[in-house]
């Protein structure tokens, strides 16, 4: 018996032996990956760069503000903000939601992408018009055209995801989450539940694979996204618009003329405002022309007065991750039900006790 103990314990020493250096030695690399992650995910929403840009966009706003009467540090980070318990659960959420979920474990639709169409499309056309035996070469013009058509392209398919958000019972139960924020700070970009991300995957892959199939045909399965200094091009475009102080309580709107073709921040922060004149405007992410074209575009006279958060709510209804999580699932599976039975509750956010 002595012997048997003994040679287990051997055993188990060996194998910590082999297993544990290389454990060690990996897990400062590892942890400093996962916590880093973000901040150079170039296709994320907080990379290093976006967060600077935001500030700089940020500090500009606080200079040319006259009513100034804080420093900048108080101005960016108001304690009436961060000490809400709504900013606390954006916080938890996104942390865990990057804990379980940041690396797409629940992107369900991930087979759904824009190359699965675009290589159907460039299979129908080598069909129709035989194969391209002579491709084009990309130029400058081309390359630029191209980037500018895809951008819009992925705009428009994350625009026709958010409005179905709004307009059908069961997909705003999962979007409502995003709107339940009583405050807003760059991290409740990161309050969405964890489905939305494979209920966009489709809407994106048919606009991006209408555009990629045929140009994929043209240019003899070549595609270009350029890029400056490493970071693609329309991404440093969409931060340089602001795009981190959407979420935020910094009021920067860039006018009529420029705000009917690029959302600024206030445009997005009126999204959010469950006020009757703003409900179910400003879809679009990064090009308000969306908006316009398709009649939605809400536009401020002058700094606004927003009510953020679900309108009907005494108190909002995703206070804890779990039913930030639980909730909208079972509030989607309800009115799943309602729709089966052709009865379905139209829910807005301008009524009273929305999806409650
Ligand atoms: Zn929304
Ligand atoms: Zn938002």
């Amino acid at each position: 018996m002595e012997t048997a103990i003994w040679e287990a314990i051997g055993t188990l020493d060996a194998w910590s032996h082999r297993i544990s250096p290389d454990l060690l030695a990996a897990l400062p690399r590892r942890v400093a990956e996962w916590t880093c992650g973000p901040l150079l995910d170039k296709g994320g929403r907080f990379p290093w760069w976006g967060l600077a840009s935001g500030l700089i966009l940020a500090a500009i706003v606080w200079w040319f503000d006259r009513r100034r009467r804080e420093g900048f540090f108080r101005f960016c980070f108001p304690s009436e903000i961060y000490r809400n318990p709504s900013t606390w659960v954006d916080l938890k959420l996104s942390f865990f939601n990057y804990l379980l979920f940041g690396g797409g474990a629940l992107n369900l639709t991930w087979r759904i992408n824009a190359a699965l169409l675009a290589s159907w499309i460039t299979a129908a056309l080598a069909a129709g018009f035989g194969p391209n035996e002579a491709p084009a070469a990309w130029t400058p013009i081309a390359i630029a055209l191209f980037m500018l058509a895809a951008s819009l392209a992925s705009d428009l398919g994350y625009f026709l995801f958010h409005w179905a958000s709004h307009m059908f019972p069961p997909l705003w139960a999962i979007h409502k989450l995003h709107h339940s924020a009583e405050c807003m700070t760059p991290l409740t970009a990161a309050r969405v539940h964890p489905l939305e991300r494979p209920i966009l995957g489709p809407f994106r892959a048919v606009t991006m694979g209408v555009l990629m199939g045929p140009a994929f045909y043209l240019y003899g399965g070549e595609t270009a996204f350029p890029t400056i200094l490493g970071i693609d091009l329309m991404a440093a475009f969409t931060f340089a618009t602001g795009h981190l102080l959407q979420h935020s309580h910094v009021w920067l709107y860039f006018g009529p003329v420029l705000g009917r073709i690029v959302v600024s921040p206030a445009q997005h922060q009126i999204h959010h405002s469950s006020l009757p004149r703003h409900l179910d405007k400003n879809f679009a992410e990064l090009w308000a022309v969306w908006d316009w074209l398709f009649g939605t575009l809400y536009l401020p006279k002058g700094r606004e007065t927003l009510k953020l958060g679900l309108a009907g709510y005494t108190r909002q209804p995703h206070d804890g991750v779990l039913k930030s999580w639980f909730a909208p699932v079972a509030d989607a599976a309800m009115a799943m039900v309602r729709l089966g039975r052709s009865k379905p509750r139209i829910e807005n956010r301008g009524r009273p006790n929305t999806g409650a």
